[in-house]
């Protein structure tokens, strides 16, 4: 390499020959994770990684049932999604491969993610920047993200939020259920007295029962509602969004920009997720819409290595809220990521190289 570093290991007008492989990553959680839907106690993830020689990018997918993904899925469509990739051979040429990954595989979006992921590592770290830059994305304008806080038991819902304000996050996302909401709030609220606390109840409520709740939340100082209806019940969302005392937000009822265009008018805020949109720039491109339509926009993340969470964070700046704690709720990841410190999205830490997943020694 010459010394001034800006050399052969650029892109050029040659099309390197790009090596690509993948491999499953079973990672287990700190704790058992606990949503309306079911309790999760390993994350099971698909690490994707793309080779020019020089440099190596990673993405990975967190496949999720309720958005008809399964690790099988994912790993039954990654070689058609990477002899694309292949076949094009630049990792700068997306407009090219994201084609011929549409005519190739219309769905999986967990899959194409990660196959995203890895081409927008490995094009930022063979220009030497870090993603958020390629972009023209400022720093400083990323949102601190929350930290989860999964439904249990009182004491032990208490324990954990005392403990996460004990590593100084400020943002707390409280997941709720068909039941004890009163009991649920009451004990973050004693272990969090100062926290900004948001709910999700992963469509759990009938817009009735959201309506009526959403003065319990409102006495606890919850800042939004997550999700509190079923994804297809937009008029129910609308109902609670114009009834309700907090402000609501919409995450499974959109997948992707058309989803948030279909939603708009009918909530206050729209959460994207990268393994949703199944591209970065689909993902960009929910905040477009949520925002063109007067909506805030929120990134949020599967429970995931930070192989895909660290290339989200990059987007962060272009939303209101972030919700990227998917690594932090791991036992261990085998992948570093952008630091977030109390939730705080420490992106111009990560130096100049791509995402800033890096894989542990
Ligand atoms: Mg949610």
């Amino acid at each position: 390499m010459p010394p001034n570093g800006t050399g052969d290991d650029t892109a050029d007008d040659t099309d390197p020959d790009l090596a690509t492989e993948f491999e499953r990553l079973s990672l287990p959680l700190a704790d058992p994770f606990t949503i309306a839907r079911g309790t999760t106690e390993t994350a099971e993830n698909v690490l994707v990684r793309v080779s020019d020689g020089t440099h190596e990018g990673v993405g990975a997918a967190a496949p999720s049932t309720y958005y008809g993904e399964t690790p099988a899925t994912v790993e039954a469509v990654l070689p058609t999604l990477l002899g694309v990739v292949e076949d094009v051979g630049d990792p700068h040429a997306r407009q090219r491969i994201d084609r011929g990954l549409r005519e190739r595989v219309g769905r999986n979006p967990a899959a194409r993610a990660a196959v995203d992921t890895a081409l927008a590592d490995l094009a930022a770290k063979r220009l030497g920047v870090p993603l958020y830059r390629q972009w023209g994305l400022d720093p400083a304008a990323a949102p601190v993200s929350s930290f989860s806080i999964g439904m249990a038991e009182p004491d032990e819902t208490r324990r954990r939020a005392e403990r996460a304000v004990a590593e100084g996050y400020s943002v707390l996302k409280v997941k709720l259920g068909a039941d004890r909401t009163a009991e649920r709030l009451a004990a973050v609220r004693e272990g969090a007295p100062d926290a900004t606390v948001r709910v999700d109840a992963n469509a759990a409520w009938t817009p009735a029962e959201a309506v009526s709740k959403s003065d319990i939340l409102a006495d606890h100082g919850v800042e939004f509602v997550e999700q509190p209806v079923p994804a297809d019940d937009v008029a129910g969302l609308r109902r609670v969004r114009d009834q309700g005392a907090v402000p609501v937000a919409a995450d499974e009822s959109v997948e992707t920009a058309a989803d948030a265009a279909r939603v708009a008018d009918a909530v206050d805020i729209v959460v994207a997720k990268l393994q949703k949109c199944g591209s970065l720039r689909e993902t960009r491109r929910v905040a477009e819409v949520a925002h063109a339509h007067g909506c805030e926009a929120m990134i949020g993340c599967m429970v995931a290595s930070n192989a895909t969470i660290a290339a989200s964070a990059h987007l962060a700046p272009l939303f209101d809220y972030a919700d990227l704690d998917g690594s932090l709720l791991l036992d261990s990841d085998p992948f570093r990521g952008v630091p977030m410190p109390g939730g705080a999205i420490d992106l111009a830490a990560i130096g100049r190289s791509g995402t800033g997943a890096v894989e542990r020694s």
